[in-house]
């Protein structure tokens, strides 16, 4: 067989030129001459494997049947109209999940009517259908889009259907099978209360064997292969395996052993569970930590300025101190009400949205590892064994989320850490809320892949012009022994403007040849083989052409950019082993499969009814799905001064579990800044810990449900999350609803478990659990709120709404959110009804949150934000962790012109000053002082006109005012303690987060003062409230 454009005999293959060139000096250094026949036949082989996988012809694309023909969430596939379904920042992809105990085969899609039209919500309280522009009940969203996935991933070249039974309103596919459960009844019943959970239509879940592999294997005798307990670790310590001859040890005695006689040096905390273990606490015995400042009801026309001059703290839930010191990280794992209504009906009266937020791949400190043969799961819902499972006895524990009573393992009756026999509630599965395990093979579909890299660059004329590829090939060649790995990673090269360049690096070449394939119609793979290398074995071929690649396009003058065609070559490359592809991008795709027109309009007011916030074509959000499917992450690195469009692009990362990277504007001489951030944040992102093949499953305690996830991924199966890739800086959030009562419970648990395969090759399973008390009381409920996280989930919810009606509803939502939730707690809670806005303390920042959110860039109006940014934003809310989303949202602000080691804290002999947060409003500034604004990504140090000598010459280095240069990214390493202390809390507060924010030092006249000053939330401007202002409004609707 022969591909198209290549001729099955010998000859020189139309579509493929090899680029002969001597030396450097005309332009390519390489030479192609022998290598053309053995290239062409290992074309033909391999391309055999994988030939009917081709992506453009997605055969397998087969459309869902739509169940609801009003909606625009229509086909994906079929005729491949393009349509909304395809959006970018589409909703979140929303799903049903039966309660967790139930069979999995049990039903998770239904179908019903389409919501009727929401009544006034005085109308309904127990349905509460909300008025348009309203995240809670009712509202007339349209249906989110429900894609399922199911492939069987058995083999990777030929991932044919299995003949598992189909779901109903699906077609049986070859392929992949694309699963639309679009029914408006499922997406919109988290709003409302009471839905019964089994009212399905005889459909089915096809649970695949990703599905299985998360879930099962407990019928299965473990067949180890990740035994080897000398294994090494760079993070965390591990408890070893089962020493040879414990069984030997004589039963104990059912008793157990006296508590206080055991000794634990180095391990967790010890919890002193009784036997009858956490779900038997009585609510007498849930301690009352909250402070009395917590009980608190605030007037905040009086007392506006409630922010607190530290960082905001999340709240602890009201549980006992022995559960409490167990739980979950909040930093890793924090739910929007620490105290969960026990049923719907409450939650809908509060009218606050209920969900997780989660950092599930964080970088740990101290990260306990299993590496035991045993790993202890409920045999009815998978739940992994947890600090909040009971123990009736020493030989029973029962599940906290499905509360079937399971059987101790013999293996889990011996204490690794202590040595001791017959404890197994002191085992550190049972005494740490995040911990990971080292997972049998019955956790692997395949054996584990090698890590494999693929760099992609556009080396088009707009490209080389940037001189982007220079810092990039640096990096590499910087880092290129940093990539984390072992002795099998692999890595590989792909460049294009109009035509697509591979690079042979195979080992025993004197140097990397270049092979062109200009035929971008039908893109194919010259010496597969040899393109993704064995770093370790090729490593200065690829040094060598790292060296040379940013020379090679100097004199380019070609400007077309084939985007779409290289993606597809390099899924193609990837597709047999997955991996991680970098993607460097400068303009809008021009040619071939996915090319882009603009649509930016200038002057367009974001206002405006047609923002282009939805992909004008569905190709890159199929692709990414062939991606995931291949288990292929594609991360995107645009460097774009010019409208790229990354509504459309952003897709291929978005649902390949990838990460979007921006830096407009760049320039490798006029953008200093951004070539130091791009520099920096290339350093983090080659050398961060990355996990591969993972999938991600969040279980809750039975009655609740999750219905809505938001991030980066794909839904897999009803719960199951594909994530090719995971990094430690990417962020997830949940909706979840309350399906059943939960009277007869007084805690609640969260388990996220991430399996994944370690750059190292180890199969792994990190998990966290989360343990939060059922409350009965409105009262109780908001005392619990937490309002970061409540900000963060309303975040999520508004770029799906921006994207499914418009950002005017958008923002409309967001500012109900706190007017329907502050009249419910005027109207339910309050017994007398005083003037003002009365808020429970824990909502006190509620307001400033949402105004700082509607001034974000996501969500602002007025300006003329550009689109991409704007898109970006969105990308960034989505994706980041909840600590970085907030401070992007309400930057802090400092004082630092006279900073001093009062409250300072110490960390490795360095004095870190800790001046306090000051409220966002020009008020709070100075002329005579000099001010930090720190925004996540970016840190601006406003220098006021009078500002004092001392902080000019000590900190500064300059005599005066005026010689302060009008670009200055760095402060000079002066010999002077305010220098130090300036510098050690700069460096301090860009070691808090993984990604490197750039500093400017801004001049009052500056035109860089208008950037400060637009993170001044509580300030007026020309197209929005100030805080009084909003507070005033918000008072008004709420005392209506
Ligand atoms: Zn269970």
């Amino acid at each position: 067989m022969s591909q198209p454009g290549i001729p099955a005999s010998s000859g020189a293959p139309t579509g493929l030129q090899a680029q002969n060139g001597a030396a450097s000096a005309s332009g390519s250094p390489y030479t192609n001459g022998p290598v053309q026949n053995a290239l062409m036949s290992s074309q033909v082989s391999v391309s055999q494997g994988y030939n009917s996988q081709l992506p453009g012809s997605y055969p397998h694309l087969i459309p869902a049947k739509t169940l609801n023909p009003v909606s625009e969430q229509s086909n994906y596939g079929g005729s491949q109209s393009v349509s909304p379904l395809s959006n970018y920042q589409g909703p979140g992809q929303t799903l049903y999940r039966p309660p967790v105990a139930s069979n999995p085969m049990t039903s998770s899609i239904r179908s019903g009517p389409v919501p009727q039209m929401p009544l006034p919500t005085s109308q309904n309280p127990a349905a509460t259908p909300m008025p348009s522009g309203s995240f809670l009940p009712g509202t007339n969203l349209p249906p989110p889009l429900n894609w399922q996935y199911n492939y069987p991933s058995q083999t990777n070249h030929c991932p044919r259907a299995s003949s598992q039974p189909t779901m109903s309103g699906n077609t049986n596919l070859t392929g992949h099978q694309y699963v639309s459960s679009g029914d408006t009844s499922l997406q919109n019943n988290f709003m409302k209360s009471g839905v019964p959970s089994n009212t399905n239509n005889g459909s089915m879940v096809v649970h695949n064997s990703y599905d299985e592999i998360e879930g099962g294997g407990f019928l299965a005798t473990p067949q180890l292969t990740n035994k080897n307990p000398t294994m090494s670790r760079s993070v965390g310590y591990s408890y070893p395996s089962l020493p040879p001859g414990y069984q030997n040890t004589p039963p104990p005695s059912t008793t157990g052993m006296p508590l206080s006689s055991l000794n634990y040096p180095s391990g967790p905390q010890a919890f002193t569970q009784t036997p009858l273990g956490a779900n038997h606490l009585t609510a007498s015995m849930s301690g009352l930590s909250l402070h009395p400042e917590g009980l608190r009801v605030i007037n905040l026309l009086q007392e506006r300025n409630m922010l607190p001059s530290t960082p905001l703290k999340p709240p602890v839930p009201n549980l006992h101190e022995d559960i409490q010191k167990l739980n979950c990280n909040p930093e890793l794992f924090r739910c929007t009400l620490t105290s969960i209504p026990q049923t719907q009906a409450l939650l809908n009266k509060a009218k606050l949205p209920l969900g997780l937020l989660l950092h599930p791949f964080k970088d740990l400190v101290q990260l306990p590892v299993v590496t035991s043969s045993t790993i202890v799961r409920c045999r009815s819902c998978r739940t992994y064994i947890n600090p909040f499972v009971s123990f009736l006895d020493q030989r029973r524990w029962k599940c906290n989320l499905c509360y079937r009573v399971n059987d101790v393992p013999e293996e889990f009756m011996y204490n690794p850490l202590t040595r001791v026999y017959g404890e197994p509630h002191r085992r550190p599965e049972v005494q740490n809320a995040t911990i990971e395990f080292m997972a049998p093979s019955e956790y692997m579909l395949r054996p584990p892949q090698p890590p494999v890299y693929l760099f992609v660059f556009d080396v088009s004329h707009n490209a080389v012009e940037t001189g982007y590829l220079n810092s990039v090939c640096q990096s590499l060649l910087d880092n290129l022994d940093l990539l984390p790995g072992n002795t099998r990673t692999k890595i590989g090269f792909i460049t294009f403007d109009s035509t697509i360049h591979f690079y042979s690096l195979q080992e025993g070449l004197s140097q990397p040849q270049m092979l062109i394939v200009s035929d971008i119609e039908d893109v194919f793979i010259p010496m597969p083989e040899n393109l993704l290398v064995n770093l370790n074995e090729s490593k200065e071929l690829v040094q060598d052409l790292l060296k040379s690649l940013p020379q090679m396009f100097t004199k380019t003058l070609e400007t077309q950019s084939a985007l779409g065609p290289a993606l597809q070559a390099a899924f193609k490359l990837m597709s047999p082993t997955g991996g991680r592809m970098s993607v460097f991008q400068t303009q809008l795709p021009t040619l071939g499969v996915g090319a882009l027109k603009p649509r930016e309009e200038p002057n367009q007011r974001s206002s405006a009814k047609d923002i282009h916030l939805t992909p004008s074509t569905d190709f890159y959000k199929k692709l990414a799905l062939d991606c995931s499917g291949q288990q292929v992450a594609v991360d995107l690195f645009l460097l774009s001064g010019q409208y790229s469009d990354l509504a459309s692009l952003g897709c291929i990362s978005r649902y390949s579990a990838g990460s979007v990277y921006y830096y407009p504007s760049y320039h490798h001489q006029h953008n200093p800044v951004q070539v130091q951030k791009l520099h920096k944040e290339l350093q983090r992102y080659l050398t961060r810990k990355i996990g591969f093949e993972a999938v991600m499953r969040i279980r809750c305690t039975k009655g609740l449900s999750i219905h809505t996830f938001h991030g980066n991924f794909f839904v897999r199966s009803t719960d199951l999350l594909s994530l090719p890739n995971v990094n430690p800086d990417a962020g997830y959030a949940v909706q979840m609803s309350v399906e059943e009562s939960l009277t007869d419970t007084q805690l609640v648990s969260f388990q996220s478990a991430l399996l994944y395969t370690s750059s190292k090759g180890e199969r792994r399973i990190r998990v966290h659990t989360l343990c939060l008390p059922v409350v009965s009381t409105l009262n109780e409920v908001f005392l619990g709120a937490d309002v970061q996280a409540i900000s963060g989930l309303l975040a999520n919810m508004a770029v799906d709404r921006s994207v499914t009606a418009s950002l005017s509803d958008a923002r409309d939502a967001l500012v109900n959110a706190v007017i329907d939730s502050l009249s419910a707690y005027r109207s339910s809670v309050l017994s007398n009804q005083q003037p003002g806005l009365m808020v429970p303390f824990s909502l006190r920042l509620f307001p400033l949150f949402v105004l700082a959110l509607l001034k974000q860039k996501s969500f602002q109006t007025g300006t003329n934000a550009r689109l991409d940014e704007r898109i970006f934003a969105m990308c960034q809310v989505k994706n980041q962790p909840l600590v970085y989303l907030m401070l992007t949202t309400h930057p802090s602000l400092y004082r630092v012109d006279s900073l001093s080691d009062e409250g300072a804290i110490n960390i490795n002999d360095r004095t870190i000053p800790q001046p306090p947060i000051l409220q966002l409003s020009v008020e709070k500034l100075s002329r005579d002082g000099a001010f930090l604004m720190d925004a996540g990504s970016v840190l601006m140090l406003w220098v006021g006109k009078n500002c004092g000598q001392n902080f000019l010459s000590q900190v500064l280095g300059v005599q005066n005012y005026a010689l302060i240069p009008q670009t200055m990214t760095d402060l000079p390493e002066l010999d002077t303690p305010e220098s130090a202390r300036t510098i050690a809390f700069i460096s301090w507060l860009r070691e808090q987060r993984p990604f490197y924010p750039v500093l400017y030092v801004i001049r009052d006249e500056s035109p860089m003062k208008a950037n400060f000053l637009q993170y001044m939330v509580e300030d007026r401007t020309e197209s929005a409230l100030s805080y009084y202002e909003f507070l005033l409004h918000i008072q008004q609707q709420v005392n209506k």
